[in-house]
Order: C-alpha cells, then structure tokens, then sequence
C-alpha cells in the first residue's frame, strides 16, 4: 500500500503536536525530524551521537520551528527503566506524545546464517526489535492520552519477503511487521492509537552504503526526497490508516 499520490500537507499539519523519532540524527530520521518540525510539531530527538543530534536541532532552531528536545540514548544498553524515564520525562517536560516514529536501526552482518556470529545477532536484535517493543510499552499509556496518536515501525523490504544473507536484520524487520499487526489489533477497538509499518524502500543514506557499497549512489532518492509518506503517517489525514504495511516509494 502507499499513501495518495496527491497528497500535499498543510504547511501546520503537525502543529501543537510533540513526536519522539529514534536515530533523529542521521540518514532518514534526520530528514524526517526536520520535516515533522517544519510542519509545527515538537520534535523528540532521540539517537545515541549527540553531536548528530545538536545539529539537527540547530537546523530546526534556525528554520524557525518549535524547540525541540534531545534525547541522547543507545538503544543496544538501554533497560525497560531507561525507556519507563523516557516516558516520564516526556511527560514532565512536554505533557503529551502524538507521535513516535521508530527508525534507528542497525544492518549487522550481510551473511548465512550458517555463519552468522550469535553476538552480532543479539545485538541486531536488540536494537531493531527489542527496543522498539519496550519504548512503545513504556510510551503507550501516554500515547492513548491523545487525540489522534500515530506509531510507525520502519521495516524494509526484506523484513516482508526473506532473502539471503539479510540475516539478523531481516529477522527484525520481520518481527516488526509482526509488532504492527499485533498491536494494531489490540488497540482497533478501544483506542485512537493507530500503529502502522513503513518500507522506505532503497534511500541514499549510510546504511544503504554499507549494504550496497558498489552501488550508484547518485541514481537513490535523497532522504529529504521521501519525508511526504511519514508526514501523511504521522499527521491527521491518515487517522484511519491503521495495522498496514505501508512502501515510501
Ligand atoms: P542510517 O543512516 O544508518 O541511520 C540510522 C540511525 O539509527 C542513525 O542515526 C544511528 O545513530 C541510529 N542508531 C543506530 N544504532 C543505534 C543505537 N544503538 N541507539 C540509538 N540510535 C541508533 O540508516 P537509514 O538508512 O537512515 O535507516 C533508517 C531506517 O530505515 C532504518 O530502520 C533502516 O532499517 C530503514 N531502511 C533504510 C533503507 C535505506 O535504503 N536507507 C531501506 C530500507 C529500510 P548514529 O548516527 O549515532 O549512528
């Protein structure tokens, strides 16, 4: 599924509304917190290279946009209470979350899984997975405080059709359209929580480099290029989108 091919946002599309973005300081996250704020939402940096993320704030300061807070984290060491005082100072500070957008991610090894070295699956796993579970746990109650809240799991093309070598990080993405599905049910009935997933499909980042080294980078869409599917996503007009599985491109 993608979103409607005209679909333009309003320029305050996201006004008043506070969205947390992991790994805000680099590749898509950083272009898509850009984009959030440039569209009147308080953005939530969080990522674990605070210079990264000083940066992204001062773009934002100097474009005009509301202050946004940084939230330096690495979500391979962080505990189900790290994410229990994330919540709570989101709370303290900003009083509310519309908004949380999972994108931090790591490729690990492209290699068989016969091969495959169990650390470097463990941490892919962690960070991929199991730190979006548990932030999404801890961010539920004051997700559902909101009017029209919106979460977005990013997953990738090999986290919906298996392939060689993708190994821990297929697995992953794998999990987190599981995560989606689940969680979209279990809030269908009883909550304004909408819970979606998002294929941005191949993007001139980093980790794109790393996966596809010999690549034409110039041929990719720029990060910038593809922000309007996680607008519409995050922001009202998509208030009925709920448990898909969503391609940027
Ligand atoms: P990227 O440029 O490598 O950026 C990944 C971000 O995640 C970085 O800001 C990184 O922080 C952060 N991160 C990694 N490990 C972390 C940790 N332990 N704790 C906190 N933050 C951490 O990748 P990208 O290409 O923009 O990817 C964004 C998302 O899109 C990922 O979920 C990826 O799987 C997905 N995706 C990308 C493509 C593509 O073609 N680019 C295709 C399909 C899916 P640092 O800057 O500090 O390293």
């Amino acid at each position: 599924m993608k979103i409607p091919d005209s679909y333009q946002p309003p320029p305050q599309l996201l006004a008043d509304r506070v969205i947390l973005v992991t790994g805000a300081g680099d590749g898509i996250g950083r272009a898509v917190s850009l984009a959030f704020a440039a569209h009147g939402a308080t953005v939530v940096l969080l990522g674990r290279t605070v210079a990264k993320l000083e940066q992204v704030y001062d773009r934002i300061k100097q474009a005009g946009g509301a202050e946004p807070a940084i939230y330096p984290m690495d979500l391979e060491g962080a505990v189900a209470d790290d994410y229990a005082d994330l919540a709570g100072r989101i709370d303290g500070q900003l009083g509310r979350l519309d908004g949380l957008l999972h994108n931090a991610a790591q490729l690990g090894a492209l290699t068989a899984i016969e091969h495959y070295d169990p650390v470097t699956w463990l941490r892919v796993i962690q960070v991929n997975l199991n730190a979006p579970f548990m932030l999404t746990r801890a961010c539920l109650p004051l997700l559902k405080r909101a009017a029209d809240a919106s979460v977005l799991f990013t997953s990738s093309g090999v986290g919906r059709r298996g392939r060689a070598y993708w190994g821990a990080y297929a697995v992953s993405k794998f999990g987190l359209e599981g995560l989606t599905q689940i969680l979209a049910d279990e809030l269908e009935e009883n909550s304004s929580v909408r819970v979606n997933s998002i294929n941005p499909g191949a993007v001139r980042t980093a980790m794109r480099a790393a996966a596809y080294p010999a690549e034409n980078r110039a041929a990719l869409p720029t990060p910038e290029e593809i922000v309007l599917p996680y607008l519409y996503l995050m922001g009202p007009d998509s208030r009925e989108v709920r448990g898909q599985a969503l391609d940027a491109q």
